[in-house]
């Protein structure tokens, strides 16, 4: 298949490479050219704007940081939406909300499909070609493109969730409940600590309780092992997609007021450690507040 890449960052790099890998005709674009070294080594094509990346291609994935960055690819000067194909797919799969999508297929009247596509899993999850996939839009769309979709993400969790924008919305929900397990799980860890019970005592209670959760049992040895805050999933990003959560909230007439907290929270660490720190950093802002840092033992040798 004829398939164009644009978005080259920590996820759309691997993700792409493995587009490649699998034997398609690739083009790529970012406005980063430096991010498409490796790949046309490997064996891409460079295309010099997202119009450009889009001609005469069967498919074009964009793998972008949000709302804005995908509507100036899609409809900005030089955009992927004037460069496809009649009959051509685009599959965002940029964590983002239908507005935009809708945007376009009004624009494109029938001329391209469109299917949103996010993912959960990470860059290890990219790497790998295992990504947890949830793909929004026409049935016949989605098995259409699911062989191409089965090159990044996992087979047994590839999933139509919906219509237009319900993959879009599931990977925002997604998102809300670990963001909130982060601060939560801080909360719970420190609270217990400063009480006087250590921390892996703690922890190995808890996972076998019924308070029991997949960041407690995985993600956050990060922090207790390492003290990393995983800089892989930049806090830029997390409070992009706990302000699209919030106003989904508000568009739905949902009150959410542990998500807007959420939030808030996400975005005092972004204020406190930058743009590019690392998605746990809520953590270590509860850790330097409190100067309880929350650490295993080095194990024994
Ligand atoms: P990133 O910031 O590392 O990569 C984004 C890429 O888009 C960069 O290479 C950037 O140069 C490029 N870009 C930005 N604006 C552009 C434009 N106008 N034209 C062309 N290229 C442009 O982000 P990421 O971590 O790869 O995440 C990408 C998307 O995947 C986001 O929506 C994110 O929320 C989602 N996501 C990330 C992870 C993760 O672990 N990093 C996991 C799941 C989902």
């Amino acid at each position: 298949m004829k398939v164009g890449f644009i978005g080259l960052g920590h996820m759309g790099a691997p993700m792409s490479r493995n587009v490649l890998a699998a034997g398609h005709d690739l083009v790529v674009h970012d406005v980063r050219p430096d991010a498409a070294a490796g790949l046309l080594e490997a064996g891409a094509s460079w295309a010099g704007s997202p119009r450009e990346a889009g001609a005469d291609r069967d498919a074009v994935i964009t793998m972008l940081p949000g709302p804005s960055q995908v509507e100036e690819v899609l409809l900005g000067p030089g955009g992927l939406l004037a460069g496809l194909p009649v009959g051509a797919t685009w599959i965002d799969m940029s964590t983002s909300i239908p507005a935009v999508a809708d945007k376009v297929r009004a624009l494109a009247g029938g001329r391209i499909t469109v299917l949103d596509a996010p993912v959960a899993g990470g860059i290890t999850g990219a790497r790998d070609g295992m990504l947890q996939i949830f793909v929004g839009g026409a049935t016949e769309d989605y098995l259409r493109m699911r062989p191409l979709l089965e090159v990044v993400g996992d087979a047994e969790r590839i999933m139509h969730v919906g219509g237009r924008g319900a993959g879009y919305t599931v990977k925002l929900m997604l998102n809300l409940l670990w963001f909130a397990s982060v601060t939560l799980t801080a909360e719970a860890l420190t609270i217990g600590v400063r009480a006087g019970v250590d921390v892996a005592t703690l922890r190995r209670s808890l996972l076998t309780s019924a308070a029991a959760s997949h960041f407690l049992e995985h993600d956050v040895l990060s922090v207790l092992e390492r003290g990393d805050f995983d800089d892989s999933f930049a806090l830029a990003l997390a409070c992009k997609d706990l302000g699209l959560a919030v106003d989904l909230a508000r568009q739905t007439g949902v009150p959410a007021e542990m998500s807007a907290l959420v939030e808030q929270i996400y975005r005092r660490a972004r204020a406190q450690y930058g743009d590019q720190g690392g998605q746990l950093l809520p953590m270590k802002l509860l850790e330097d507040l409190t100067a309880t840092p929350l650490r295993l033992p080095e194990p024994q040798e």
